[in-house]
């Protein structure tokens, strides 16, 4: 890697048209851990790496850095365009958005915990133990 702010891809979603079909078809067929699952959208680990199934959506690759605001400078100074600017999400993550030159849709993600400041290596850390023991 040529001085990436990039470490590894987090998560990958794919859109589906039958939500509660596919959860069943990643749980039982493929035997993948669920880690949640909501009317739109549900989540499974596979070591570490997020796969998500989100309800009538676009495919998204979320790619993990340290610093999300310092990744977004570095990346905004080489010429990238964002689609959306860095921004805290309701479900602990800081991340931003953009295009490649396809349209595919990627996103920039850390997981900080904004309680104690500590940086995890994947979200299933950061929601076991930070998002649901500070409480
Ligand atoms: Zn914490």
């Amino acid at each position: 890697m040529k001085n990436s702010p990039i470490r590894r891809i987090a998560h990958v979603t794919i859109g589906v048209s039958d939500l509660k079909s596919s959860a069943a078809f990643f749980e039982d067929i493929l035997g993948l851990d669920k880690m949640g699952e909501w009317p739109d959208y549900a989540i499974f680990d596979i070591a570490g790496v997020s796969f998500g199934l989100a309800l009538k959506r676009k495919t998204e690759i979320c790619l993990q850095v340290d610093d999300v605001d310092k990744a977004y400078q570095k990346l905004m100074a080489r010429g990238l365009e964002f689609t959306a600017e860095p921004k805290d999400q309701p479900w602990g993550v800081r991340d931003a958005s953009f295009a490649d030159l396809d349209g595919n849709k990627f996103i920039i993600e850390s997981f900080k915990c904004k309680v104690c400041g500590k940086i995890c290596q994947n979200y299933p850390e950061l929601l076991r133990e930070h998002i649901r023991t500070h409480k």
